[in-house]
C-alpha cells in the first residue's frame, strides 16, 4: 500500500476544488510533460480534452476548464499567482489559442476542445478526464486520468496511484496498527508520522514544508477576514468571514464569542476558496477551512500554543487522514461530504488532541467522534459551487472537531466504536449514497433552491 506522506495530503492549491480544481491541472500538466517526451511542441498538435461523471456535471461551477487550461500551459496549482491564472484564461478565451507546456502556440478554443459528457461515467472513479493530443490523423498521446479527491490523480493503465510505493519504517494500514506501533515504540502519533518523512527526506525539509502549510492555512484565512464582497458564480453569496470577525471582537467577552471567532476563520478560508485563492488541500479545498479554524482555535485558546504544538497537530492529522486515504476515500464524488468536511473534522479533532498533550488512545478517540457524527453527509454543492452548504458546513465541521477533542480528552480512551470501525461504516455508507448525493448537484439542496 502507497504511503500518503504529509506532502501527499497537504498541498498548497488554487480554489474551488481539489478533485475538480488541483486534480485536472495536475492531470493536464502531467500530460503535457509526458506529451514533451514523446514529441516536439509545434503549433500543429491539436488536444482535445474530455471530462465525465461528476467533473462533467458540477465542473463549470468548480472551474475544472479553466484548471485544465492552466494544466495544459504547464502550470502547477500550488506555484501559480491566483491573478495570473485570470490573466491567461482570459487570453486563452479571447484569443482561441493556448501556450501548450508554456512554450508553443496552439489553437485551442475552450468552447470546442473541452468536451462535458454530463450522462457518462468512466469505469475507474466518477470524476474521469480523457486528455488526447493529435497531430493531423495521428494520435501522439491519449491518457485517462481520475481525480480521486484532495487533489490526487491517477492515470488508468499506469500504477494505479502517483504516489510511489516508498518504503518508510512504520508503515500502517489501520488506527489500531498506528497505535500499536506508537506504544510499542512509547512514542506519538506525530512521532510515528515524522519517522516516516525521514525516510522520504531530511527532517529539515519537512518541518520547513510542515511550517510552510500552516503559514499558507494562516495566510489564506487572514486574506479571507479583510475581503469583502460577493463571491463569484452567479449565487449572490455575500462573504460573511469579515463581518463575523468584527462582531467577534466586539463581544469577545461573551461566553459563546470563541465560536463566532472559530466560524469566521473556517468560513474566511472558504470563502477565499471560493474565489479561486490559494488555499491548502486538508484533506480536500471543499473542507480546507476545518483545519485551520482549529489551528487558529488552538493558538488563542490553548492554555499554552506552540510552533512545536501545531506541528503535532498537522502531523497527527496526516496520519488520521492517510487511514481514510488507504480505507476509504476523502472524494466527495465517492462517498459524499462525509468524506470532505467529515474526515477534516477526525483529522482536525485528533490533531487538536495531540496539541493540547492528549494520549493516542485520546486522539483515536476524538477523530473516532468527529467522524461518527459525520456519518451520511451528502454532497449537494447549489449550482455545482463550493459555497452553499460548502462555507457553512466548515464552520460546522470545525466547532465539531473542538467538541470532539474536549468530549474525547475527559475519558481514557475506551470507547465502544473504533476509529477503524468507524472508517470502514463510512466508506459502506458513502458506497451506499446514491450518486445524487455525491458531488454530481442532482439532489438535496441543489435542486431544492431555484436559481435565478
Ligand atoms: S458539499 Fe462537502 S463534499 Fe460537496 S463540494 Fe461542498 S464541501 Fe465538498
Amino acid at each position: 500500500m502507497p504511503y500518503t506522506s504529509v506532502v501527499d495530503l497537504f498541498k498548497i492549491g488554487l480554489g474551488p476544488s481539489s478533485s475538480h480544481t488541483v486534480g485536472p491541472m495536475r492531470a493536464a500538466a502531467l500530460f503535457v510533460a509526458e506529451l514533451a517526451e514523446r514529441t516536439a511542441f509545434a503549433s500543429d498538435l491539436r488536444v482535445r480534452v474530455d471530462l465525465y461523471g461528476s467533473l462533467a456535471l458540477t465542473g463549470i461551477g468548480h472551474g475544472t476548464d479553466r484548471a485544465v487550461i492552466l494544466g495544459l500551459e504547464g502550470h502547477r496549482p500550488d506555484t501559480i499567482d491566483p491573478s495570473d491564472a485570470d490573466r491567461r484564461i482570459a487570453a486563452v478565451r479571447g484569443e482561441h489559442a493556448l501556450l501548450l507546456g508554456g512554450s508553443a502556440r496552439i489553437a485551442f478554443d475552450p468552447d470546442d476542445a473541452i468536451r462535458w459528457h454530463r450522462s457518462e461515467v468512466l469505469s475507474g472513479h466518477s470524476n474521469g478526464m480523457r486528455v488526447r493530443a493529435v497531430r493531423g490523423e495521428h494520435v501522439v498521446l491519449e491518457r485517462t486520468y481520475y481525480s480521486v479527491g484532495g487533489g490526487f490523480v491517477e492515470i488508468e493503465g499506469a500504477a494505479r496511484d502517483l504516489r510511489s510505493e516508498r518504503a518508510v519504517p512504520h508503515p500502517f494500514g489501520s488506527a489500531a496498527d498506528l497505535i500499536g506501533r506508537a506504544a510499542a515504540l512509547g512514542c506519538g502519533i506525530d512521532a510515528i508520522v515524522l519517522a516516516n518523512e525521514d525516510a522520504l527526506r531530511p527532517r529539515a525539509e519537512t518541518l520547513a514544508y510542515a511550517d510552510r502549510i500552516l503559514d499558507t492555512m494562516s495566510a489564506c484565512a487572514e486574506r479571507g477576514l479583510v475581503t469583502e464582497g460577493v463571491l463569484p458564480g452567479g449565487l449572490n453569496v455575500r462573504r460573511r468571514a469579515p463581518r463575523l470577525h468584527r462582531r467577534y471582537l466586539e463581544r469577545s467577552h461573551e461566553p459563546l464569542a470563541m465560536m463566532d471567532y472559530v466560524n469566521a476563520y473556517a468560513m474566511a478560508v472558504n470563502e477565499e476558496n471560493a474565489a479561486g485563492g490559494r488555499v491548502v488541500t486538508a484533506p480536500t479545498n471543499g473542507a480546507a477551512g476545518v483545519i485551520p479554524a482549529v489551528l487558529q482555535y488552538y493558538r488563542v485558546f490553548a492554555a499554552a500554543p506552540s510552533r512545536e504544538g501545531e506541528r503535532r497537530l498537522l502531523f497527527t492529522a496526516s496520519a488520521i487522514g492517510a487511514l481514510y486515504k488507504a480505507n476509504a476515500s476523502i472524494s466527495g464524488a465517492e462517498v459524499g461530504c462525509q468524506g470532505e468536511v467529515g474526515v477534516a473534522c477526525s483529522m482536525a479533532a485528533g490533531g487538536l488532541t495531540a496539541a493540547l498533550g492528549g494520549t493516542n488512545e485520546q486522539i483515536e478517540n476524538a477523530a473516532e467522534i468527529g467522524m461518527e457524527h459525520s456519518l451520511g453527509m451528502t454532497c449537494d454543492p447549489i449550482g455545482g459551487l463550493v459555497q452553499v452548504p460548502c462555507i457553512e458546513r466548515n464552520a460546522v465541521g470545525a466547532m465539531r472537531a473542538i467538541h470532539a477533542c474536549r468530549m474525547a480528552m475527559e475519558d481514557a480512551g475506551d470507547h465502544v466504536v473504533s476509529l477503524d470501525r468507524v472508517i470502514a461504516v463510512m466508506y459502506r455508507t458513502g458506497l451506499d449514497m446514491q450518486a445524487a448525493y455525491k458531488e454530481t448537484s442532482l439532489g438535496g439542496l441543489a435542486v431544492s433552491v431555484v436559481e435565478c
